[in-house]
């Protein structure tokens, strides 16, 4: 889940945002060699892989959500915090081509808050496990001098060649993205424009209009595309490759090109944005492209397939064809509907920035 800017305070070291949220995961794993033949796959996809017996895989993945950078109780019930911190979870299953089955939930909380607030986070963790038929198999429970902190673990079964990775892209291969994108990123925009109004008068009530309520609801209580993985398994389709859309359309597309060894091209007409959500970005001032490139927390899958899947897909639905996987001397770029060819580039999310960058 994306998580809000924040400073630095090393002042010996190297500072975090020199290398960046992905540049340190690699500094800090890519010295590990993997020892045991059943892990298929680690570090560096939207789940683990490991064989559990024949073809029999177990997926697993985790996620931390830490309070004020990537939930904040001021605009988010505890219900909402913890159906959207499972969902989140459930999305990186779906993003192997598996069902996420289980969950475990482990919680550092602060003494600010009462047996009141996690009865809530668990209502709505609740909710999400019998949204999804999700059985929550343990966590763990300790206290925290901060705020609260939520930490899930989600376990699927696939079988091993119906997982799809985020290599596997091959140049000619259609570029497709299930649903539309952009809008939770405006419904935190909306969020966020009234704490400020609130912070300054707390006298003032919030003002949420209706017709945004799209794009409130994508922001507050995702889905996890459970509905097309289950599509895809009755279709017996298997994506090329298969990432989920948690950091924005750019992000995640770099992620499947360079995993994948290939570049890409995605016509800008072709990026599914809802009417309302496009009228939504101009009264926020916004690009709507933008905001479905670098927004982010959409929890779409974004993947690749061959050519030959073209009348298969095109009866698929809720899915967009956006564009196509082309060899990566052509490099990874945004085809404009004035004709442009613009470079895409990580744009997305820094979770370590610079403190010079700090408002
Ligand atoms: P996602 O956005 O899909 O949740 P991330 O970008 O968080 O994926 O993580 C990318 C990969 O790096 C995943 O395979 C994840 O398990 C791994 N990873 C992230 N942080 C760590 C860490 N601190 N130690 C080991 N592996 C990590
Ligand atoms: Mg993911």
């Amino acid at each position: 889940m994306k998580e809000k800017k924040h400073e630095q305070s090393n002042s010996t070291g190297t500072p975090l945002h020199k290398v960046g949220e992905f540049g340190l995961i690699e500094l800090l794993t890519s010295d590990f060699v993997t020892l045991s033949p059943h892990t298929i796959q680690g570090v560096g996809d939207d789940a683990a892989v490991i064989q559990v017996k024949d073809d029999h895989c177990v997926l697993l993945s985790t996620d931390m959500l830490v309070e004020a950078l990537h939930f904040d109780p001021i605009y988010s019930s505890f219900e909402h915090i913890g159906y959207k911190a499972v969902v989140v979870n459930l999305s990186d299953i779906c993003a192997m081509n598996a069902l996420p089955r289980h969950i475990t939930v482990s919680i550092a909380i602060s003494n600010k808050y009462f047996v009141e607030h996690l009865q809530a986070l668990y209502k709505g963790i609740h909710l999400a496990c019998k949204e999804y038929d999700i059985d929550l198999v343990g966590g763990d429970t300790v206290s925290s001098l901060r705020g609260l902190t939520i930490s899930i673990s989600a376990l699927g079964i696939q079988q091993y060649p119906r997982i799809a990775y985020r290599h596997g892209a091959k140049p000619g291969d259609l570029l497709c993205v299930t649903g539309n994108l952009g809008a939770a990123y405006l419904g935190l925009l909306l969020l966020e424009r009234e704490k400020q109004l609130f912070l300054k008068n707390p006298d003032l009530q919030p003002v949420l209009p209706e017709k945004y309520s799209y794009a409130l609801q994508r922001q507050l209580k995702p889905d996890a595309r459970t509905d097309i993985i289950q599509l895809w398994q009755h279709q017996d389709f298997i994506p090329s490759a298969l990432i989920d859309v948690s950091d924005g359309l750019a992000s995640d597309l770099l992620h499947i090109c360079h995993r994948s060894n290939v570049g890409a091209i995605v016509e800008e007409s072709k990026i599914p944005i809802r009417e309302d959500i496009r009228l939504m970005a101009l009264d926020f001032n916004h690009d709507p492209i933008t905001c479905a490139m670098n927004g982010g927390e959409d929890y779409e899958l974004l993947f690749t397939a061959p050519e030959d899947k073209l009348p298969l897909l095109r009866y698929m639905p809720d899915i967009s064809i956006i564009g196509e996987i082309v060899p990566k001397n052509e490099g990874i770029h945004l085809l404009t509907t004035g004709g442009k060819k613009v470079p895409i580039t990580a744009q997305g999310w820094q979770h370590f920035s610079s403190p010079k960058e700090k408002k």
